[in-house]
């Protein structure tokens, strides 16, 4: 079903000369990867997987690191491929008035599709490196994911022995502050944000909605259900991703 208002924000689309776009987990389940929060998501069906992703536990419990290095063996990431949300972002960038999209996902679908690494601001990392917590060192995932295929359970940094994890922030381990500087600004800048597929109840980068709206720019938020932030929007979209994008992006329906 195609939402009522969606012809007025198709109009704040096709009129704006700076667009950001932020996305959240909802862009990618129809890729086949279960967001946290949505009717199916990964917490709303099991609470206690909260837990399991708390840099704490991680840290302090080899069998969770083991755990987790099984689960990265096989999640739905390494087969997923970028779904028509994805592509339409894809069209914006193709327009010439993409400035960056900021993502809350660690998947790095939006590169797989076409988007410019460079216009990628990933606020909370990607699954396609690991990172030594110790000294830092940066690899790629395949790379400790064939160790474990070797044999070794919880695979230690090569250069210092130290933990390695997937390079995403867990909870309770601190943002990256020029990655969130560099989401604000671009906030602060553009002259159209818009949100599709989160909750934006994940702080402190739900608040570049207020940002950008305080700094003139018109907010349009597409998701399932209500958000956090929809009192900032000028045009709240309610629906499918799938259904909602490409009329607001004007690419022609299949
Ligand atoms: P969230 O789970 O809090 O919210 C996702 C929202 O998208 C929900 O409100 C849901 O109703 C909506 N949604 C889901 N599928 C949709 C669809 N097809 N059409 C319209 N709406 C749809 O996600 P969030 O706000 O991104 O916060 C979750 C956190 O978890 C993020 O910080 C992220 O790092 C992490 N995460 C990432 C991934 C990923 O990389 N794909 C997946 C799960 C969680
Ligand atoms: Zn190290």
């Amino acid at each position: 079903m195609v939402p009522p208002n969606i012809a007025a924000a198709a109009e704040v689309i096709a009129s704006a000369q700076r667009l950001v776009v932020l996305t959240g987990a909802g862009i990618s389940t129809d890729s086949g990867i279960p967001d946290f929060r949505g009717p199916n998501g990964v917490w709303t069906r099991n609470p206690a997987a909260e837990k399991a992703s708390n840099i704490h536990y991680y840290l302090t419990d080899p069998e969770v690191r083991r755990a987790a290095w099984r689960q990265r063996l096989d999640t739905a990431v390494w087969t997923a491929e970028p779904n028509l949300g994805h592509h339409c972002i894809v069209d914006l960038q193709r327009s010439g008035r993409l400035a960056a999209v900021i993502t809350q996902n660690i998947d790095g679908l939006h590169q797989e599709s076409g988007i410019d690494p460079d216009l990628v601001i990933e606020v909370h990392g990607t699954m396609r490196d690991t990172r030594c917590l110790d000294c830092g060192d940066v690899r790629s995932m395949q790379e400790a994911l064939d160790r474990v295929r070797a044999g070794e359970a919880d695979p230690p940094c090569r250069r210092c022995g130290g933990i390695m994890k997937a390079d995403t922030i867990s909870f309770g381990q601190a943002l990256i502050p020029e990655v969130i500087d560099r989401a604000f600004q671009m906030a602060q800048t553009c002259d159209v944000l818009l949100a599709v597929g989160s909750s934006l109840s994940v702080s402190p980068i739900n608040q570049v909605v207020p940002t950008a709206s305080r700094h003139g720019a018109k907010v349009i938020i597409v998701n399932g259900e209500r958000t956090e932030m929809d009192a900032w929007a000028h045009h709240v979209v309610r629906g499918s991703i799938a259904d909602v994008l490409p009329v607001l992006v004007g690419r022609r329906p299949r």
